[in-house]
């Protein structure tokens, strides 16, 4: 299958210089995960990812993720929900992703437990930070977080995992370095707060441009598209 070889050379690609990242950083290429952010890839090329050295899989659309588990598209890698999502959403994807990485508001955090709770099981996510308050994006303000977390804290059927972030496009990686440094250390510092107790150990960043930056500043899960699928359809 050609497709299969080609996706198979891009993510070791990827994950060599990954591992370059991690060894100029001091630390270990196995406590780095690839996400590979699928959105709007055709089913079978989905599938034949599957196949590759991937850790998971990212989804942005509820409507895609599903179609994908029905076709069986993810055989046994995991799927995490990456993109924003809308309230009357939250039903499709809760029990469904792993870890929801896109959480960044009081209203869909209860949907979020209470569905989780309907269905009895404990939902692992991440709080997504709007590092340079930009209008565009989704995210919580830095010093939003607390609280934030504060209210997560109540909800039994809630874990967080850790945080995620979307920092503005920069020319450079080095110029995105200190995003990913600042979510470092909000990272840090929520660990400090023991709000949540349980298991801080997911710090998402970095993506195709930028995955490089994010792991020398501390990410354990990066999210690659386009290096890994090429350029999105459409
Ligand atoms: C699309 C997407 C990515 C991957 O972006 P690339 O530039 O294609 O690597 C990562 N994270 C999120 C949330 C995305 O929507």
């Amino acid at each position: 299958m050609m497709e299969y070889q080609e996706l198979a050379d891009r993510v070791k690609a990827v994950r060599e210089r990954m591992a370059g990242a991690a060894a100029r950083a001091g630390r270990k290429p196995g406590d780095i995960l690839l996400c590979a952010a699928c959105k709007a890839q055709p089913g079978d090329k989905v599938r034949a990812a599957a196949h590759t050295d991937i850790d998971l899989f990212g989804e942005n659309r509820a409507q895609e993720m599903r179609d994908n588990l029905q076709a069986g598209a993810y055989l046994d890698v995991p799927v995490h929900f990456i993109g924003n999502l809308q309230t009357n959403k939250v039903r499709q994807v809760v029990g469904r992703a792993a870890v929801i990485h896109s959480v960044d508001r009081g209203r869909l955090l209860d949907a979020i437990a209470r569905e989780a709770a309907a269905q009895g099981l404990v939902q692992d996510i991440l709080i997504q930070v709007n590092l340079a308050g930009e209008q565009s994006k989704a995210g919580v303000a830095p010093a939003e977080l607390r609280p934030l977390l504060e209210r997560a804290a109540g909800h039994e059927a809630l874990r967080v995992r850790g945080l995620m972030a979307i920092p503005p496009q920069t020319d450079t990686q080095e110029e995105a370095r200190p995003y990913f440094a600042m979510l470092r250390d909000l990272f840090e510092q929520a660990i400090s707060w023991r709000l949540t107790g349980q298991r801080w150990d997911t710090l998402s960043m970095g993506m195709s441009d930028s995955f490089e930056a994010a792991i020398l500043e501390g990410a354990t899960l990066v999210r690659v598209g386009r290096h890994i699928f090429g350029d999105r359809p459409g």
